[in-house]
């Protein structure tokens, strides 16, 4: 692709550039017409990475000029998926749509130093002159014939185009790809203000990036094609050429754009289904990124370690199980405190009123803490915390049983709970009649709680659980498995679930006895 310097060319070469040394600015620029997706995140977390790691600025800029096809509901999801994510911008939003006054003038500041015209063809005639540059073998293209146009009919319909020169090349150097070069001959006199006045992508793009003074450009590389016209606008403004970075595509498991098709694409489904932030980060950083073979980052080793030097040139596949995977792995670094906040912000609407605040109570936070390292989405948790943190006994489906296939096993199952029972209300009773037990709970959690001690207050461990259950299953000869099912079932609403014995010690006395009552009635 390199071709030998011209004068044309390194006009433009990077070298110029005044990325090196200053400070690094950079932006995140979503049009509002659709929710923001997956390759959106992508592209805001490879600016915000490269300017937190650099010391630089991140800005956030609403591209909707397209007043049709954008919608305010698409800009507030944007806001609110990128204060989610914790990616944060430095200076406020800009929204071109209040600067469509500044693209015009900057146009027809274009217009007179002479790098833009007037053009007052029709549509048809732009598509006739497409089609019979196609017909002689040549790029479709406007024939430029306004170029040189000094009549200018008052009130006539006109667009305003950039005047490309028709010889040379333009190269710039792309911080993934290497240099890449377009030859002018092959750009086109693209429009940059319609003839309804608005402003196209390329020229409102540019001049707020020189309004802004952006260093470095970081993209999808579908605008590839968009930036030699860009660097002519660069030049025209004589604004020092950024760097670019086009980063590869992301694709689903069928090797195509990924889409809807693909099922959730939009950050904000993401989070609806159960993920971190810092999960759907971490996985779409190593999307095309990498830092030899570590898979789970924190965000600050994200920060420390991202750089343009590992970002792959071809296009990375989308690959849910492993953001299933490392959802998980984030799931257990998190804090409980953390996870329980998420689970009282994102899921109330499953809590009772009761529940969501006996789960956000302490001892809400500890009962998170026991179930944690068993889920990966944080929908698990939520689900899993519901009937843990629900008042009184809870409504549960005995029909996966295994006594169910075993009359004589649910006979000796329930006389086993109800004589487990017995032992503990007896061991209950004699330790509050030795010494009334001090109010050890947190005061939240005497609030919503109720003030029964549980048996790890009153000094059993689950080791000592374990092994008293045990010990109850062979006098009454069954196994602790064929014992605890029914157990774990009335006490967490599951049958599979958090720790049996680390629950059984851990929850309000009062709460578990009042559940385990319930085995006699199965
Ligand atoms: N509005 C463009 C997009 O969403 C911005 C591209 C760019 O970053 O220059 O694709
Ligand atoms: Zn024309």
């Amino acid at each position: 692709m390199m071709m030998q310097n011209n004068s044309s060319v390194s006009q433009y070469r990077s070298k110029e550039s005044l990325a090196q040394g200053s400070p690094v600015r950079v932006r995140f620029a979503p049009s509002p017409t659709g929710f923001l997706h997956i390759g959106g995140v992508r592209a805001a977390l490879f600016n915000w990475l490269y300017a937190r790691g650099r010391g630089g600025q991140f800005l956030l800029r609403i591209e909707d000029t397209d007043l049709e096809r954008s919608e305010e509901r698409f800009t507030q999801d944007i806001l609110a998926s990128l204060k989610w994510l914790g990616l944060n911008c430095d200076e406020a939003p800009l929204a071109q749509s209040h600067r469509l006054e500044v693209y015009r003038q900057r146009a027809e500041e274009l217009v007179a130093a002479g790098h833009a015209y007037r053009c007052y063809c029709t549509e048809a005639e732009v598509e006739q002159m497409r089609e019979a540059a196609m017909k002689v073998g040549k790029k479709p293209q406007y024939d430029r014939r306004c170029r040189s146009r000094v009549d200018h009919p008052a009130g006539q319909s006109h667009v305003i185009r950039a005047k490309i020169p028709l010889e040379g090349s333009v190269e710039f150097l792309d911080l993934i790809r290497g240099p890449i070069r377009f030859e002018n001959a092959d750009i086109d006199d693209f429009v940059l203000i319609r003839s309804n006045g608005a402003p196209t992508y390329n020229l409102s793009n540019v001049v707020d990036d020189v309004h802004s003074k952006m260093t470095h450009i970081l993209r999808g590389d579908d605008h590839i094609n968009n930036t030699p016209k860009q660097v002519h606008l660069y030049h025209f403004f004589q604004y020092p050429l950024p760097q670019f970075a086009h980063l590869p595509m992301i694709l689903g498991a069928d090797k195509k754009k990924l889409s809807k098709r693909h099922g959730a694409v939009s950050a904000n489904a993401y989070r609806a289904e159960g993920y971190l932030p810092e999960a759907l980060l971490n996985f779409l950083a190593r999307l095309g990124w990498s830092h030899g073979d570590q898979e789970v980052f924190t965000i600050e080793e994200l920060i420390t370690h991202f750089s343009f030097d590992h970002v792959q040139k071809s296009s990375a596949v989308f690959n849910t199980e492993k953001l299933l995977w490392l959802n998980g792995e984030h799931v257990r670094k998190a804090s409980s405190e953390r996870l329980v906040q998420i689970v009282v912000e994102d899921y109330a609407p499953i809590f009772t009123a009761a529940s969501l605040s006996r789960a956000s109570s302490p001892l809400g936070i500890k009962i998170a803490a026991l179930i944690q390292p068993k889920v990966k989405l944080m929908k698990e948790l939520a689900d899993q915390m519901v009937p843990l943190c629900a008042p009184g006994v809870i409504e549960v489906d005995s029909s996966g049983l295994k006594w169910n296939k075993d009359s004589s096993l649910k006979i000796a199952t329930q006389a086993a709970v109800k004589h487990a029972l017995q032992v503990l209300q007896g061991r209950v009773a004699e330790a509050l009649s030795r010494e009334p037990v001090a109010e050890s709970r947190a005061a939240g959690d005497l609030e919503v709680w109720g003030s029964s001690p549980s048996l790890a207050q009153l000094g059993m461990s689950p080791t000592d659980m374990d092994a008293f259950l045990r010990q109850i299953g062979d006098q009454h000869g069954i196994k602790l498995g064929d014992l605890a099912q029914p157990m774990r079932l009335v006490v967490t609403g599951r049958l599979v679930s958090a720790g049996l014995f680390e629950l059984l010690v851990l929850l309000p006395w009062d709460l578990v006895e009042a559940r385990l009552q319930k085995v006699e009635n199965l």
